[in-house]
């Protein structure tokens, strides 16, 4: 646990709670993302980008996505972020390409 990132809900303001209640909503009504553990499942802030989310025990991360609460990835070669449909990246990368099988984007 770093400073930029935090569970404290007195560092959330109107609109992070607002978020918090779109997560927990979605988490209610969908159930959370089918490779998301539950496992230590927390609503997480961080406070760089302003950006609310679930996290785990594994640190894996969900967050809403229009209306839908999915899965959201970094490549850990790269570094790209994003859903699964924005996930496609570094064709020539065979390091890359081999972690989009994994998530199975491939
Ligand atoms: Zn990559």
């Amino acid at each position: 646990m770093n400073d930029i990132t935090t569970t404290d809900f007195s560092k959330f303001g109107s609109r992070e709670r607002k978020m918090t209640e779109d997560l927990l909503k979605a988490w209610r009504e969908q159930g959370l993302p089918e490779d998301f553990y539950g496992d230590e499942v927390a609503v997480m802030l961080n406070t760089h980008s302003g950006c609310v989310f679930l996290t785990n025990a594994d640190f894996q991360v969900a967050m809403m996505n229009r209306d839908n609460l999915e899965s959201f990835y970094s490549c850990p070669i790269c570094g790209q972020e994003g859903f699964k449909q924005e996930m496609q990246h570094n064709e020539s990368n065979e390091e890359c390409q081999e972690y989009l099988r994994e998530l199975g984007v491939k």
